[in-house]
């Protein structure tokens, strides 16, 4: 069983995002189903869109920062009633049964999760379709709760640009004492500079924006150095963690070269292309260098609960469903401050 509901995305990698008509599930016992009032739009979405990494089954239905109204739920529901707040972010479902899963890392499953857009549907004969939507049904374990003192536009993009930045800063003990470097202010960037600042730790952030240098300071740098002056780079002092969420290629050695020894880089930031690595730049100062995707559920609950002791949500944008393809060109040109975040109202008109 099943119902029709309306979403924008696309049929192919070259052509826009247009309205189209999806099916979503009817609850079953262990589901939810939430109208979605807000949806961040993540530079993972506009990969995916156009196929950047490849795999892109279409039609492609981005989305994973959503938050709305719970609208039904199934009989078996515990966690959650109709009428409240909840959010959605990356995963809709993992395997629950391997070991990674047990421990909480649901989007490490051995199995694969299941992306809230462009994975194979368990449910429906089809491929999952993500938030730009006026609804999505969920299983409960994949549903988060909402802080109530939060504005909920903001709350967003913490279902994605949030977890990610949290929870390496977590994993890598970032807290008082640290001098933690921030490369990139987008959506990811700019959560990372709030987050990191809320922890204690010293914040240096690196930006080829001279546009952004006195908003970061704002968003809690310490310390603002443009990445594309070689001055600049030349003075700043060394770190002990640095995580880099950038879009695109970049050199990846600068950075490395800014660690103190046992330092670690973490990339968060997802090109199209490989980013060479020198290894020298590791061997000397026994550095490493390593990645995150996302997180796992409990700990996307503890961050949004995290946000919502120290008041933490994204600096948006507000624009309408009809706009998204020029909010993609303009998330290309790095002129977003600093998330955009779809009113999904918009897609009523
Ligand atoms: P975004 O809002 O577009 O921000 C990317 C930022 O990177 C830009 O604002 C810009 O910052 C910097 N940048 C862009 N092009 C650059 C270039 N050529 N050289 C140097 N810096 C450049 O993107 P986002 O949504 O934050 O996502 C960032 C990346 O993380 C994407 O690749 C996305 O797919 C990935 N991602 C990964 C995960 C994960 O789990 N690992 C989760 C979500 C997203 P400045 O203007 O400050 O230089
Ligand atoms: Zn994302
Ligand atoms: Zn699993």
């Amino acid at each position: 069983m099943s119902t029709t509901a309306k979403a924008y995305g696309t049929n192919a990698a070259e052509l826009p995002l247009v309205p189209l008509s999806i099916e979503r599930r009817e609850p079953t016992p262990h589901d939810v189903e939430i109208e979605i009032l807000y949806c961040g739009v993540c530079h993972s979405d506009l990969h995916t869109a156009r196929n950047e990494w490849k795999g892109t089954i279409y039609p492609c239905v981005p989305g994973h920062e959503i938050v709305g109204r719970i609208t039904k739920v199934g009989d078996h529901v515990k966690k959650f009633k109709v009428g409240e707040l909840a959010a959605v972010g990356c995963m809709v479902d993992s395997c629950r049964e391997c070991e990674e899963c047990k421990q909480g890392y649901e989007q490490y499953c051995e199995n694969g999760f299941t992306g809230t857009y462009n994975a194979p549907d368990k449910h429906l004969n089809a491929h999952t379709f993500g938030g730009y939507s006026q609804s999505v049904v969920v299983d409960e374990d994949f549903v988060l709760h909402v802080p109530e003192n939060l504005d909920l536009a903001g709350v967003a993009p913490l279902l994605c640009a949030g977890i990610t930045t949290y929870s390496p800063l977590r994993h890598w003990n970032v807290g008082p004492g640290k001098r933690v470097g921030v490369v990139g202010i987008g959506g990811l960037g700019h959560m990372a500079i709030k987050l990191a600042h809320a922890m204690g730790a010293y914040v240096v952030v690196f930006t080829t924006s001279e546009s952004k240098k006195e908003d970061a300071k704002r968003l809690g740098a310490d310390e603002v150095v443009l990445s594309n002056n070689v001055e600049q780079m030349q003075q700043s002092q060394k770190l002990d963690f640095i995580l880099d969420a950038v879009s695109a290629e970049h050199d990846i050695n600068a950075y490395l070269h800014h660690l103190k020894h046992d330092g670690n880089l973490t990339i968060v930031g997802a090109p199209e292309n490989p980013l060479p690595v020198a290894v020298f730049n590791l061997i000397l100062g026994r550095k490493s260098f390593s990645g995150s995707l996302i997180g796992g559920i409990a700990e996307t609950q503890e961050m949004l609960d995290f946000c919502g002791r120290h008041d933490i949500t994204a600096d948006i944008e507000l624009i309408n469903m009809q706009d998204i393809n020029d909010a993609y060109e303009r998330m290309l040109k790095g002129d977003v401050k600093y998330r955009f975040v779809i009113d999904m109202a918009s897609l009523k008109n």
